[in-house]
């Protein structure tokens, strides 16, 4: 055995009901909290500046995807003007990106309240949109201090979402299972993750309101972020990142339809990741317990039904082979292009590289 592990700081508070621990656990990192959050959850921006009182001096409510520049130099603008030495985020992945954002410029400290599977509140990666670009980089500075997960935040994440925003937080822990950086610790967290989310999905599908089975899911959604921080990801990322980028695809469900195909992919190369994905889903194999559990969570299958234009195939392949990275199994146009065929059309993936 021989692998390098290094291990990413960060306290976490995880539990129904933690979010009453903001004011405790923000005094811990500074006076003055500035709160981020979405448009469309500026009650939960509301609800986490009542709770601190006199700690919070403002609520900056213009968090979207993909953090354009401007909304992050107006974050940093109105951070400075408040006086703020803290920032809060409270939401999903796009909520934590610009905090991030805000963090990279001013160094202020975030704690992080996660409210989708995202995962991004334990990676130091930040993105920056501009001009249509999406830059992304490391830094120690952007990873939050503090996390609290409380899963009764999540209990009104819509079904649909839920259960695309697990299989993301899923694929994580798969491509970390075959990293060129994986590592035992790594691995073991991968595994519990896919096994957390994997038994957790289904019980959110049928009920949305199944608090055990939120929490479940939310634990799995905090090991996929930790594999995400600490090993380089593969193919599967590769892609969803070109497919996202170019023809603004939805985040989760792009993840949620390229996932078995890439583990198809990279199965030959990756058995023994296989073997452990297939484990953690009690399934005889990795892509068919993938497979079971998209069914088992209705969630969509094919590009063409996410706006994905079929002339776009050609292009992905092209922008999916350049810029070598490190993959198990070899990247060749000719696979990548059956690959991103079959998750066009919604079918079923095959054996790429054999
Ligand atoms: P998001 O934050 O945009 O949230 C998705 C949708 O869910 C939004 O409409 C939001 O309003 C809604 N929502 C969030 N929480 C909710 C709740 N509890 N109840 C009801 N609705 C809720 O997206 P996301 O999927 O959380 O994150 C995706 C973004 O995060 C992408 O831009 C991705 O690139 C980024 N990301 C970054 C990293 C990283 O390490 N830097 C990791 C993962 C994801």
């Amino acid at each position: 055995m021989r692998f390098t592990y290094t291990a990413l700081p960060g306290r976490v508070v995880f539990g129904a009901g933690v979010l009453a621990s903001l004011p405790a656990e923000a005094a811990l990192l500074g006076k003055k909290a500035l709160v981020l959050c979405t448009p469309g959850h500026r009650d939960l921006g509301q609800r986490a500046a009542a709770l601190l009182g006199e700690q919070a001096v403002g609520i900056f409510d213009r968090a979207v995807m993909h953090v354009p520049v401007e909304t992050a130099n107006a974050a940093c603008e109105f951070a400075q003007a408040s006086g703020a030495d803290l920032c809060v985020a409270i939401g999903g992945g796009s909520t934590t990106g610009l905090a991030k954002a805000v963090a990279l410029r001013s160094t202020l400290p975030i704690l992080a309240v996660p409210t989708t599977y995202a995962g991004s509140e334990m990676t130091p990666t930040w993105g920056l949109t501009d001009g249509g670009i999406k830059r992304t980089g490391r830094d120690a500075r952007v990873l939050p201090r503090t996390t609290l997960y409380d899963p009764e935040l999540t209990l009104s994440l819509p079904p649909a979402l839920s259960g695309t925003s697990g299989i993301n937080a899923i694929a994580h822990c798969v491509e970390s299972l075959y990293s060129e950086k994986a590592n035992p610790l790594i691995s073991l967290m991968a595994e519990d993750g896919i096994r957390a989310l994997g038994q957790s999905l289904p019980r959110i599908a049928r009920q949305p309101d199944d608090l055990e089975a939120r929490s479940d899911a939310l634990y799995g959604a905090w090991l996929s972020g930790i594999t995400l921080g600490s090993v380089g990801m593969a193919l599967h990322h590769k892609l969803c990142h070109t497919l996202g980028g170019t023809f603004n695809l939805p985040h989760a469900q792009t993840h949620t339809i390229i996932l078995p195909h890439a583990m198809a992919y990279n199965a030959g190369a990756a058995p023994e990741a296989m073997r452990r994905v297939a484990r953690a889903l009690s399934a005889k194999d990795g892509v068919r317990g993938i497979l079971n559990l998209i069914a088992a969570i209705g969630a969509p299958t094919a590009l063409k039904d996410i706006g994905m234009p079929e002339e776009g195939i050609e292009r992905a392949v092209e922008l999916a082979a350049t810029n070598p990275y490190y993959n198990p199994a070899p990247v060749k146009k000719d696979a990548l292009r059956r690959l991103l065929r079959n998750a066009y059309e919604g079918r079923e993936p095959e054996p790429y590289c054999s």
